[in-house]
């Protein structure tokens, strides 16, 4: 398989240093609010990965860590805990918004099927490692003590910039969010790996360590976690796009300065879900949840369906009108799955030469559209059905939209509702009526109708067979 490597900038062909066990560590989540959709697309993308490895037949140990301490406001060491933020909003304690969170956070993961990484450690349950390493990188002469804090000393290393060609001088003070300057530093582009003493006073948790009551900085976290379950050498470190820079560039610091060798190989990351307005981040408070999709009626796999669509390594436009489209793409694909008949002998040439289109598309670089053309392919041609249905199982092991279970809900269950329902009749007119409203644009009147439904605890799904309705 050939994967882009954002550390070379090219495509290179995957070799793990170990192939009885490929070690992927992926930054997982700051636990202070919902997972926004952009968010997701990330692990939905590196999910793609991990079980792109495992269809061919690597064993993959997946480590994540969950951030619920020391990720501040801005990316660059200043501002406030986000925890902290979170828990102050919410008038609970940090520990109890980061269990919320992080529940919610494995809630939308299943619903959009993203397997759960082998290790997930929450960052507070480490600190015992973070203070081992950060104690080896002063004594190597990495690290030291300024105002209070401990910082990572960026004028040791021969190149600090890895992933871009940023220079000391472009990092201007104040260019991200609440970056202020930080007069302890010895150079700009040092960061904190220790904090005993920050802007604000109130922080919640504060741990011993040898350099006084303190907590850790966000990007040490990782190092420390990946290396604990990891060793010494890393096959893939995932994240978004916006992590490479401070935050990953920060990590292969303090890791290879630590370990004296190259820890990672590979850095594979996804591009970001973008508005109309612009990248789609919390702070800017456009909050798209799945919860929020689905209360509008859309299944979280049609999210899941709508970023396979499109290539990792491309920012992607959501709309309603995107999704919309994926919504119906993918009804009518499950549609015409469902139409396949069970029974039959699998034709072993046939499933072979469909199975290169679809791993020759994944073997660029995960190119999860034209993997998707391949299910077209297996629809349109000549094979027969058992061996149509057993291509879309084999592809669903790595695109998981679950498309033979979802075809045969369709193929098993009556064309619409339940009809002995005492109020069929009158629901089955009220969604007429909303269908001829729709027709003639008239959204608001479409949406009253709805609405109506709904409050009487009926909801309705326009599906490609139709309208459907369901009792909650
Ligand atoms: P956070 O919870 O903020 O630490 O972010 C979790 C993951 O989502 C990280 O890998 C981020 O790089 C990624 N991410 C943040 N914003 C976006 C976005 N708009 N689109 C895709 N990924 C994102
Ligand atoms: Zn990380």
């Amino acid at each position: 398989m050939k994967l882009y490597n954002s550390l070379t900038r090219t495509k290179e062909e995957f070799i793990p240093i170990n192939p009885k066990e490929v070690k992927m560590y992926t930054c997982g989540p700051t636990v202070y609010h919902f997972a926004h959709i952009g968010n997701l697309r990330t692990y939905i993308m590196e999910d793609v990965l991990e079980k792109y490895l495992r269809y061919l037949g690597y064993p993959v140990k997946r480590v994540m860590n969950i951030t619920d301490v020391g990720h501040l406001s801005s990316d660059a060491d200043t501002g406030e805990d986000k925890m902290l933020k979170g828990a102050r909003r919410e008038k609970k304690t940090v520990m109890e918004i980061a269990k919320y969170y992080t529940d919610a956070f494995f809630d939308d993961c299943r619903k959009l099927n993203i397997k759960i990484p082998d290790v997930v450690e929450p960052a507070t349950s480490c600190i015992d490692e973070f203070i081992k390493v950060i104690s080896g990188l002063i004594e190597k002469g990495y690290a030291y003590e300024s105002g209070g804090n401990i910082y990572f000393d960026t004028s040791k290393l021969d190149k600090y910039y890895v992933f871009n060609n940023f220079e000391e001088e472009d990092l201007q003070d104040g260019v991200r969010e609440g970056v202020e300057k930080d007069g302890n530093k010895r150079n700009k582009a040092d960061f904190v790996l220790w904090f005993t003493k920050s802007k604000f006073e109130d922080q919640e948790l504060k741990w011993n360590s040898p350099w006084g009551l303190g907590y850790p900085g966000w990007h040490i976290e990782c190092s420390c976690i990946s290396m604990k379950h990891l060793g010494e050498n890393l096959d893939i470190h995932c994240g978004g796009i916006d992590n490479a820079f401070p935050h990953h560039t920060n990590e292969i610091a303090q890791s290879e300065a630590f370990l004296g060798h190259k820890w990672c190989n590979f850095w594979f990351h996804v591009l970001h879900l973008n508005t109309s307005s612009g990248k789609m981040s919390k702070s800017k408070g456009e909050f798209l949840t799945v919860s929020l999709l689905e209360s509008k009626g859309y299944s979280p796999l049609v999210y899941r369906w709508f970023c396979l669509l499109s290539h990792y390594r491309k920012s992607l436009v959501f709309s309603y009108e995107n999704l919309d489209n994926a919504k119906m793409t993918f009804e009518k694909l499950v549609a015409r799955i469902s139409k396949l008949e069970k029974s039959g002998e699998v034709e072993v040439d046939k499933f072979e030469k469909y199975k290169k289109l679809f791993t020759d598309a994944m073997d660029n670089d995960l190119n999860t559209s034209l993997a998707i053309t391949a299910v077209y392919d297996v629809l349109k041609s000549d094979a027969n059905d058992a061996t149509k249905r057993a291509l879309v199982a084999d592809f669903d092991k790595v695109l998981s939209l679950d498309l033979l279970a979802q075809a045969d809900k369709i193929a098993e269950k009556p064309e619409n509702t339940d009809e002995n329902d005492p109020e069929a009749e009158y629901i089955n007119e009220a969604i007429k009526l909303r269908t001829a409203a729709k027709k003639e644009k008239n959204y608001a009147e479409a949406d009253r109708i709805r609405d109506e439904l709904k409050a009487k605890g009926i909801i309705i799904e326009d599906t490609a067979q139709g309208t459907k309705w369901k009792r909650i």
